[in-house]
């Protein structure tokens, strides 16, 4: 194909927007499938993504267009993940692309997110192409978003489609605007070989594949390339474009976006970001923008009571081989006994990761609080990253800590101002601007610690502001802090895993609050059982779970059977879910007590 052809896109979007729905109408009015050949979301195709409305990892598409113009074109549409967690990748992917199509839904308008993904659209100097959804909705406001785009962004969207990604509206105006407006890729196709990986991931038949966009030069099969992050060499067996299914093909040129299978055994040698090029006639500088992503939260996975170490192992490495950001390594806790400390990039990331363990494994386990890493500085000088509360140094031998600070932005509806910065003052924010939008929309700037955003802050604000307000936020850097660990002790017993760290002037309020919730989710056993919070030998707040005889069965008199089996049977399925600590049965569940804050 003539490189004038090609159109490289990306869709952006605010989740919910209906960037997976626009995806789709495309795909079928490309005619790639039918509507019945059609999944639901082809995109998503991850349960566990549909379910939450939200991509995880970006994934391509390759399609042919016929134009207004009587020439057809390769569209590449190249999905992005729509959360703040994978903003590296969707950065990367967006780096594949020459064009974006940006969706606002029309009785929504502009949202954190829509504009967190335009400034990444910015950075790679893209065109971006304002699409407005949703118009079937009675209260879509068309003209005001319109206008909203214009004021905020500074894009003209005066003659921006008006569509319905849902009912099929108006989706070939989209396409002729691609054509129209998204740059056709340049580069020389006989210059040394240099390809962006914007994805990869592990088949079980043909090693890694990775998605990759070529920007110079040609990869084709036999040839030796060079990772040049880490300067690995692999010998390409494959290349090839991905429509309904991969079709390899004789070789990728500057300009096209495909998939190449090189011998490459894991997904953390074909990272997201790095430049491929040609081993024996490498290009001089990489492409630019390359990071190792590093985890940002950490928490620990153990199986639950009966369930094997090993199969946590073997369930860990299998998301492993297609999660180049998981890591993990083996830990022991007092409490859980053996497990694994993971890092993610942020709690999306462990939430997702957690429930795969659970669903697609089908294994119990326990996690414990999240913790971000902190500095420590010992009065010996030296320094250590921490993100296990329980290596904290004693209080006594440390010089200071610090802990890691995110530029936060939240846009809300002026009526939610005060709720939004009562909330941020609660988790320690500090107040930067407040830029006006339009006369009702305001973004709120704050420098708050991870440490607080971590712990429910996004259910939190979506409470306080009905769920009108969103946020974007990224690692500023790290501060010092007066922190220290609060520990909770169960029938006298210091129970590891639920250590945190918090900041001191938190301390009282936070051991409070997690043992009055311990003692709700503690079952009564036949003796009375203390919950104490504690900083060091300090007992800050105590709470007791009274004695009880344990007789399920008491309560249904009236011998009504089919019920006395139901509660055993519940019963039974509880204790399963139990951790012994001790003389004491502890619930799965009040191991999730420690995130709640209110
Ligand atoms: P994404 O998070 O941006 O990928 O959004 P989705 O494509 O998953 O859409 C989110 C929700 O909005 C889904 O329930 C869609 O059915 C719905 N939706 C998408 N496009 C439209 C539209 O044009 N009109 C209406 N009424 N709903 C839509
Ligand atoms: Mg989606």
């Amino acid at each position: 194909v003539k490189q004038t052809n090609i159109r490289n896109f990306s869709i952006i979007a605010h989740i919910d927007h209906g960037k997976s729905t626009l995806a789709d109408r495309i795909i079928e009015k490309t005619g790639l499938l039918s509507t019945r050949q059609m999944q639901d979301q082809i995109l998503d195709s991850m349960d566990l993504e549909r379910e939450r409305g939200i991509t995880i990892k970006l994934k391509n598409v390759r399609l042919k267009y016929k134009a207004k113009d009587g020439e057809e074109y390769i569209l590449n549409l190249i999905d992005t993940p729509g959360h703040v967690d994978f903003n590296y990748e969707v950065s990367r992917s967006l780096a594949a692309c020459e064009g974006a199509l940006l969706i606002v839904d029309a009785s929504q308008g502009i949202e954190a997110q829509t504009l967190a993904n335009v400034y990444l659209a910015l950075e790679q100097d893209l065109e971006i192409i304002p699409v407005i959804n949703k118009i079937d909705l009675p209260n879509a406001r068309p003209e005001e978003v319109k206008k909203e785009i214009g004021d905020i962004i500074g894009i003209d969207a005066e003659d921006a489609p008006l569509i319905s990604a849902k009912e099929g509206i108006n989706i070939e105006a989209v396409l002729e605007e691609i054509v129209k407006k998204v740059p056709a890729p340049t580069g020389d196709k006989n210059a040394p070989l240099k390809a962006l990986i914007f994805d990869s991931y592990y088949d079980s038949y043909k090693g890694v594949v990775a998605y990759i966009r070529v920007f110079e030069g040609a990869i084709k099969p036999g040839m030796e390339i060079r990772m040049m992050s880490t300067n690995k060499h692999y010998e390409v067996t494959e290349v090839g474009v991905t429509t309904s299914k991969q079709n390899p093909v004789d070789s990728l040129e500057a300009g096209d976006v495909g998939y190449v299978v090189a011998s490459i055994k894991n997904v953390k040698d074909a990272r997201v970001g790095d430049t491929i090029t040609d081993h024996h006639n490498p290009t001089d500088t990489p492409l630019p923008g390359y990071k190792k992503v590093v985890p940002m939260v950490y928490c620990g996975i153990y199986p639950a009571e009966g369930e094997d170490f090993n199969s946590v192992r073997d369930a860990l490495e299998k998301l492993q081989v297609n999660d180049a950001s998981l890591v993990f390594e083996p830990e022991t806790s007092a409490a859980l006994g053996f497990g694994f400390r993971c890092g993610f990039l942020g709690l999306l990331h462990m939430e997702i990761i957690q429930e795969r363990l659970e669903r697609e494994f089908d294994l119990n386990i326990v996690t414990t609080a999240p913790s971000v890493i902190y500095k420590v500085k010992k009065k010996t000088g030296e320094e250590l990253y921490i993100q296990n509360p329980t290596n904290l140094p004693k209080e006594t031998e440390v010089e200071y800590m610090e802990e890691p600070i995110v530029s936060a932005s939240i846009m809300t509806p002026t009526e939610y101002v005060g709720a939004v910065m009562e909330l941020c003052q609660n988790r320690r924010g500090v107040f930067h601007n407040m830029e006006y939008l339009e006369e009702t929309r305001v973004t709120l700037h704050y420098d708050l610690p991870l440490n607080e955003v971590i712990y429910d802050f996004f259910d939190a604000l979506k409470s306080r502001t009905r769920g009108y307000a969103s946020l974007d936020y990224e690692l500023k850097g790290y501060q010092q802090s007066d922190l220290v660990k609060l520990d909770i002790l169960i029938n006298g017993e210091l129970v590891d895993a639920f250590s945190i760290i918090v900041h001191r002037d938190k301390a009282y309020e936070r051991g409070r609050s997690i043992a009055e919730k311990l003692k709700d989710e503690i079952p009564r056993h036949q003796f009375a059982i203390p919950i104490q919070a504690a900083i060091g030998s300090k007992i800050i707040a105590r709470e007791t779970v009274k004695a009880l005889r344990k007789d399920v069965l008491a309560k249904c008199y009236g011998g009504d059977v089919t019920r006395k089996k139901k509660l055993l049977e519940k019963q039974k399925e509880g204790k399963r879910r139990m951790r012994q600590i001790g003389s004491v049965e502890v619930p799965q569940g009040a191991f999730l007590a420690v995130l709640k804050y209110d």
